[in-house]
């Protein structure tokens, strides 16, 4: 069940002209399949301990999920893929431009993407407006694969407008969106996923990709670990542009934000209309306690951790 539902939304996310690659009719099969053996196995070996029951969350993360997936379809994919079709035919964007060959342009597209898309992220936490919106991925107060699309459709339609950006300029090929998207869409399921890797498999996998505890520190309750880590595909950007953590053991993470932390706080209709209300004080918690914070070097010489 979970996985024919899997098929038919992933289905209707792929943009429309993606259907003569040939890759395309595989490729919902690989991110469900890869979507519900994370969901399985992440129950099997669990890297956190749940603060909630599963059940509390699901319907919450199930639902907003669903709602990603049809705007996503009708706004992102549909504009996305009309402007890659335009930008191909006018040799329009950066690599069009410079008539980079196709294998060559296909890494430079992949990795513009995949760059832009950090500062993408960041963004959303920097601006005030974005955040309030981000927020609402943030305040789950457990993190799992299911996590994994659980954003406010607002914050999903606007970043219409940064994924066409992202076409225009960059001037990627059909093939490398899909690819890329295929592996965004993987690599964000992983990483949310409450899956204990061995620690020296996590390190190696980190080198070059982000992991489930790299992200884990992303989703921290503490402020200065959720403001870093914001990667998606490659880690190489937060070693580049200075936002770097892995140093955080993840028995030392609380998952969330401090100010909607409350029994009540993760429920549908609160989570939806969340950005629309007069803000919290994010940082601190809903007593009027201090924020949450770590005194000095959080896990150094802690084995569970990555890098010091
Ligand atoms: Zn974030
Ligand atoms: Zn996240």
């Amino acid at each position: 069940m979970l996985y024919i539902t899997l098929i038919y939304s992933i289905k209707h996310v792929l943009p429309c002209n993606m259907t003569d690659t040939g890759i395309k009719d595989i490729t919902p099969h690989i991110v469900a399949a890869v979507f519900a053996l994370l969901f399985l196995i992440e129950r099997l070996y669990p890297l956190r301990t749940r603060t909630r029951t599963f059940i509390s969350r699901l319907p919450v993360n199930l639902a907003l999920t669903v709602a990603v997936f049809v705007m996503g379809s009708y706004a992102v994919t549909g504009t996305s893929a009309w402007l890659l079709e335009w930008t191909q035919v006018a040799r329009f964007g950066l690599l069009g431009w410079a008539s980079v060959p196709t294998w060559p342009g296909f890494a430079a597209g992949f990795l513009l993407l995949d760059m832009t898309f950090y500062w993408w992220h960041r963004a959303n936490h920097e601006a005030p407006l974005l955040w309030r919106f981000h927020n609402v991925h943030h305040i789950d107060p457990d993190l799992d694969v299911t996590t994994s699309f659980r954003f406010h459709f607002v914050e999903i339609l606007y970043s219409t407008a940064f994924r066409a950006a992202q076409v225009l300029v960059i001037g990627v090929s059909p093939l490398t969106f899909f690819v890329y998207q295929t592996v965004f869409t993987c690599g964000t399921a992983l990483h949310h996923s409450n899956l204990r890797l061995p620690v020296g498999a996590e390190r190696l996998l980190n080198i070059f990709i982000v992991t489930p505890r790299m992200h884990g520190i992303h989703h921290s309750a503490v402020r200065a670990e959720t403001n870093s880590n914001y990667s998606v595909v490659f880690r190489w950007w937060d070693a580049l542009f200075g936002t770097l953590n892995l140093a955080v053991p993840q028995g030392a993470v609380t998952i969330g934000v401090p100010a909607y932390l409350g029994a009540d706080d993760n429920r549908l209709w609160r989570v939806i209309a969340m950005p629309f209300t007069v803000q919290r004080a994010y940082w601190t918690r809903p007593d009027g306690g201090e924020s949450l914070s770590r005194p000095g070097p959080a896990g150094a010489s802690d084995p569970d951790i990555i890098q010091e």
